[in-house]
């Protein structure tokens, strides 16, 4: 069912919602472009850095002081708080800490809220995951196939977990699902990419290669064929820059929403081409967190051999 007019323009006007992620994930999705959405809960919200940082402070505060609550509820949090550290691992005491801090702080605000409440305004359903203790992947679909699919592919990744935890094969970098060649697939006819970028992406797993370098690296090779079109998803990569499938999906998604409301068109391929830039820095971005961080670890063995 497509949405009405009013609410479209009410919709445009909801302030707690990204504007990019109206148009990447919950319009293409309401008129039928793509199957499913998905964004990163929280830090596709508009305030997604502030509720991060949130995170982190209650996170240290819950750590070292029990929360910080003063009189007999501190002295309460404070007890449940050293029981758990005795009972837990060290890491899951503070897996838990951490996901405590998570629903503190993201399932109260208003910007999570306007997720709830726009979803279903739209017509849409959601499907709310965790991914890890600080982010949750959030579905938008349309229906209750897309919904059903969403729950299996959601039911593979915790048996893949799982599987990797009994195997103790549980690495803090890589989530052992990326490593999963029917994970992947599943999750790409699930989100309604091209098949040939999904195997593209499939074979940069398999070689241990991060598809964002890839990506980045083949705009800088081939300019000419780069179409933003193609990037019609934050954090989709395409197989080449000028992938046709990618480039009719976005194009489609494009045309739809100018359907929708005259403008639409243009924002959606500014977005769009928003995308391509930040996949074509992606490789420079990398390589200057990788230097930040080597230097940060110089600094450390020199603190310590000095001292
Ligand atoms: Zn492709």
């Amino acid at each position: 069912m497509k949405p009405n007019e009013r609410t479209i323009a009410a919709f445009l006007e909801e302030d707690r919602i990204l504007d990019r992620v109206k148009l990447e994930d919950y319009l293409p999705v309401a008129l039928g472009s793509r199957p499913t959405g998905a964004l990163m809960v929280p830090v596709e919200f508009p305030s997604g850095e502030d509720i991060r940082r949130g995170i982190d402070e209650s996170y240290a505060d819950k750590f070292y002081s029990g929360g910080g609550r003063r009189g007999l509820l501190g002295f309460i949090d404070k007890t449940r708080l050293n029981l758990q550290r005795l009972v837990s691992t060290p890491l899951a005491f503070r897996t838990g800490l951490v996901r405590s801090a998570f629903t503190e702080m993201v399932y109260e605000h208003p910007e999570y809220r306007a997720h709830r409440e726009w979803a279903e305004r739209l017509g849409l359903d959601t499907y709310q995951k965790e991914l890890r203790p600080s982010l949750d992947d959030l579905f938008i679909a349309a229906s209750e196939d897309a919904m059903d699919r969403i729950s299996r592919v959601m039911g593979m990744r915790d048996r893949i977990r799982e599987e990797a935890q009994k195997r103790q094969d549980m690495s803090p970098v890589f989530l052992p699902e990326e490593m999963s060649s029917i994970f992947l697939d599943a999750v790409g006819r699930m989100l309604g990419y091209p098949q040939c970028c999904v195997e593209a992406y499939i074979e940069d797993a398999n070689r241990g290669v991060d598809s964002g370098v890839r990506a980045s690296e083949q705009l800088e090779d081939s300019p000419e064929d780069a179409d933003g079109a193609a990037y019609f998803a934050s954090y989709f990569y395409p197989c080449k820059p000028g992938c046709p499938d990618a480039i009719s999906l976005g194009r489609d998604i494009r045309g739809r929403l100018g359907e929708l409301r005259s403008g639409l068109d243009e924002m959606s391929a500014h977005y769009q081409g928003e995308n391509m830039e930040f996949v074509r820095g992606y490789r420079d971005m990398v390589r200057e967190k990788q230097r930040e961080m080597m230097a940060k670890m110089e600094e450390i063995r020199s603190d310590e051999t000095s001292g």
